[in-house]
């Protein structure tokens, strides 16, 4: 079990709303429940879909999402917008790696409400622990998902900083505070390992 007393802390006293939950099971009952009639940008995110959110919140809600049908540029006019990060501080920074922006778009600008669900696996000591981990982990792990000709994804073990055609990583964010372009964003904690 994974204590999130310190991140929980380090996150709220950098201006976030912070929920823990022991399981994805929960954390999903409790975003199902949050969230009714409203529209909601959702990028590719694994972490979502391994907790089974898109399709109750399809029930009661818009759902747009490029696993959907829709184009990558629509969900970013959703009032709410669901994603994960690719690694989390103890200290309380959140970084992401992407390759056609629009998830780190999302993160930083133009909804009323963004959700960033962080399971467990993301959690690391400091700042350069969470970029080694969204850049060696995450990203290698996304580049093997999505069958790209790159080194990493025929390696399996690290970064190698390609200058494939194909590289996935093009863009970094790190969040070090909410953003001013977003109304209000929460950190939803789950004691699971989620996603990349
Ligand atoms: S930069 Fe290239 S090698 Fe490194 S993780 Fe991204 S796609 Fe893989």
């Amino acid at each position: 079990m994974t204590d999130f007393t310190k991140v929980k802390a380090n996150l709220e006293k950098r201006g976030y709303a912070v929920s823990c939950f022991a399981t994805a099971a929960e954390a999903a009952d409790y975003l199902d429940g949050k969230l009714d009639g409203r529209t909601i940008g959702i990028g590719g995110s694994v972490t979502v879909r391994e907790m089974g959110l898109l399709d109750r919140l399809k029930a009661h809600n818009t759902v747009v999402s490029h696993w959907e049908g829709s184009r990558k540029e629509d969900a970013a006019f959703t009032q709410v917008y669901l994603c994960s990060v690719n690694g989390l501080a103890e200290t309380g920074e959140m970084v992401n790696i992407d390759g056609v922006g629009n998830r780190i778009a999302s993160t930083v600008f133009g909804h009323e409400e963004l959700y960033l669900i962080v399971g467990r696996n993301k959690l690391a000591s400091d700042y350069d622990g969470a970029v080694w981990r969204a850049r060696n982990v995450a990203s290698p792990k996304n580049a093997i998902r999505l069958q790209r000709k790159t080194p990493c994804a025929v390696k399996g073990d690290k970064c190698y900083d390609c200058n494939s055609p194909e590289r996935l990583c093009r863009g970094m964010t790190v969040l070090w505070q909410p953003s001013n372009g977003i109304g209000r964003t929460e950190v939803v904690l789950i004691n699971e390992d989620l996603g990349f």
